[in-house]
């Protein structure tokens, strides 16, 4: 057990669902407490009651993670529940898929807010509370689309996952100062609805081509985001790490 996740107070975004609950839950699981974040009450719910069938600590806010108004509520309702805020998991995002010759502003815009600027939202909105604690921890959930590696449909989705890198190395900079790090993790394809809208076929296709022969469950990122979170990960700051079965590896 990482002793330093014991009580700490957790945001998760994206947490009703896929790798948000899969962090969620290996951080319950550590008596962390945690704050599932999402925008439909029903998956948070039963996210929550999970939580606390295994012997957990969960409460749930509904909070639209591209509103600067409701993140901020978001983030003072978390520290009114538990004392406090350790540590943000930004995790919230979409991934539709479409190319760019029949990408519209509209669809750029939306995973661009929803990805990015919740990113930036969040990280600000918890300041405050680092600062008062004295540490914090950030661990962002990025992807290898876009900072590594491409497919096509997602020029869109892999912007805004690179941009979160960009964003978090100068975020790295100005936290330190609040003995607070930042780090992310790049996951490959982890089995999530998100996913599975792809298609059976394309998943079937794609864990043949991973060296690991499959893909990631939800748990696989939340070990790593444990890591980053942890106390013994104090001296890394401004990093990512790729979760993907070694899928980007060369032939
Ligand atoms: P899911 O679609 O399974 O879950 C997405 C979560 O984000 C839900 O809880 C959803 O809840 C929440 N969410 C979406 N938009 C908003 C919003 N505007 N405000 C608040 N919450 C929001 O996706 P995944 O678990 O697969 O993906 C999670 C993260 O992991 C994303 O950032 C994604 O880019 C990244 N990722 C996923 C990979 C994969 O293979 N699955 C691979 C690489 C990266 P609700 O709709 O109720 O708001």
């Amino acid at each position: 057990m990482l002793t330093s996740i014991q009580n700490r107070s957790v945001i998760v975004t994206g947490a009703s669902k896929g790798i948000g609950k899969g962090i969620a839950t290996v951080f319950a699981a550590q008596g962390a407490k945690i704050m599932v974040v999402a925008r439909g009450e029903a998956d948070a719910v039963k996210t929550v009651e999970e939580i606390s069938a295994a012997g957990g600590t969960a409460e749930y806010t509904l909070c639209d993670v591209t509103d600067e108004d409701q993140v901020a509520a978001m983030v003072a309702k978390t520290a009114d529940t538990f004392g406090g805020v350790d540590i943000l998991c930004a995790n919230a995002g979409i991934f539709p898929q479409k190319k760019i010759i029949e990408l519209t502003g509209d669809d750029w815009d939306a995973v661009m807010q929803t990805n990015l600027k919740s990113t930036f939202l969040c990280v600000k909105a918890c300041i405050p509370y680092f600062e008062k604690n004295g540490r914090g921890r950030v661990v962002v959930t990025s992807s290898i689309t876009g900072p590594v590696t491409a497919f096509p449909g997602w020029a869109h989705y892999g912007a805004s996952k690179a941009g979160q890198l960009g964003f978090l190395k100068t975020a790295a900079m100005e936290l330190s100062r609040y003995n607070t790090t930042i780090n992310a993790v790049m996951p490959g394809n982890i089995v999530t609805e998100g996913l599975e809208g792809l298609g059976q076929d394309y998943l079937d296709t794609m864990a043949a081509s991973i060296p690991l022969k499959r893909l990631g469950d939800v748990k696989d990122i939340g070990y790593a985001a444990l890591f980053f979170a942890s106390d013994e990960a104090a001296y890394i700051t401004g990093q990512s790490i790729v979760v993907d079965g070694g899928q980007i590896l060369p032939e």
